[in-house]
């Protein structure tokens, strides 16, 4: 008699079959139950709500420039501009599904948003038939050693290496490193945050940057202060061009 073990595949379903049943995908917005495959973390009335957020804007300003006709998308006022060497660029306004799911990440440490972030990053920059060859590499701001150790992760870092791999460009997470500060950014006001993030940052080894284009990521922007301190920190090191990627701006 021969007895009939269960394959590794039939296992697997059977384990996701009962993990479904004891803690079912929800979405991470509405919260409604969603079906057990395949693995997803928002409904599509969500998805479409996030993905509608997303809108063509000029390139270097980030004013929404629906008039466009070839990439890269530039308004009026900068086309004729030669290009800065700092630019910022987010893929949305901080509100809404956007404004949720960011804080799920960072506050709920929820890692696996990054990746659903990540793919909304990337559907910005598909929109804005951005041209990745342009750049050299891509950066994530970093978090103190401190930080990281209470989050478990950076998310940042997560965010760069999802669009990584879609941009086929190599990311740094060793190069730009942040010390410890006493006090969260948020509960300052705006001089109080200048003061707070100068000299923070630094370069962790030897790393020549010179004459590269860089893609520093963050999740969200407001008055682009961390931004501006991480550039300056990557412009001693020889950066040329520097575009600032935020999943969001805080226009508060
Ligand atoms: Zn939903
Ligand atoms: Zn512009």
């Amino acid at each position: 008699m021969t007895l009939l073990l269960p394959t590794k595949k039939q296992i697997l379903e059977g384990y996701n079959v009962a993990l479904n049943f004891f803690f079912p995908q929800r979405c991470q917005y509405c919260r409604c139950y969603l079906p057990p495959h395949p693995q997803q973390f928002l409904c599509g009335q969500c998805r479409s709500n996030l993905y509608e957020n997303i809108s063509l804007v000029c390139m270097y300003c980030g004013k929404p420039a629906p008039d466009l006709e070839l990439p890269p998308y530039l308004c009026g006022d900068c086309r004729y501009k030669d290009r800065p060497s700092l630019w910022f660029l987010s893929a949305g306004d901080y509100e809404g599904i956007l404004k949720k799911l960011i804080h799920k990440m960072k506050y709920e440490r929820r890692s696996y948003i990054a990746e659903l972030l990540g793919d909304f990053l990337i559907g910005f920059l598909q929109q804005q038939q951005f041209d990745s060859q342009y750049f050299d590499c891509i950066i994530p701001v970093p978090l103190s050693r401190v930080k990281y150790r209470d989050r478990g992760f950076n998310q940042t870092e997560l965010i760069a290496l999802r669009l990584a791999r879609w941009a086929d460009l190599p990311v740094e997470c060793s190069v730009l490193k942040r010390k410890h500060h006493v006090h969260a950014q948020v509960e300052l006001d705006r001089s109080e945050r200048l003061n707070n993030l100068r000299d923070i940052f630094y370069i962790n080894k030897k790393t020549d940057l010179t004459g590269k284009s860089v893609i520093l990521i963050d999740d969200v922007r407001s008055t682009g202060s961390t931004i501006y301190f991480c550039a300056q920190t990557l412009f001693e090191a020889g950066a040329e061009k520097i575009l600032g990627l935020t999943l969001a701006f805080n226009d508060r």
